[in-house]
């Protein structure tokens, strides 16, 4: 089901928040939480909102600080 919001839906609220990690590793202005939207009965990410207490944890914070570094080899590797 679409809309109005036209962004990504998410189906449970793992994959949302997993989502979300992944936007702090791909882009500079990340999302900071996600939300259930009543309109589709799906979760999208926003950044309007206060950041997520998972974004804290220490063990997502390394993982994002990890994947942010592959992710710089992985592009410097396809520059050549
Ligand atoms: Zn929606």
């Amino acid at each position: 089901m679409d809309c109005c919001t036209k962004k990504n839906q998410y189906y449970t609220e793992e994959e949302a928040a997993e989502a979300l990690i992944r936007s702090h590793i791909r882009f500079n202005k990340p999302a900071l939480n996600y939300y259930f939207c009543g309109e589709c009965t799906h979760y999208h990410l926003t950044s309007r909102q206060e950041k997520h207490p998972l974004l804290n944890q220490p063990e997502v914070i390394e993982r994002i600080k990890k994947e942010q570094q592959s992710q710089d080899w992985s592009n410097r590797l396809r520059r050549k």
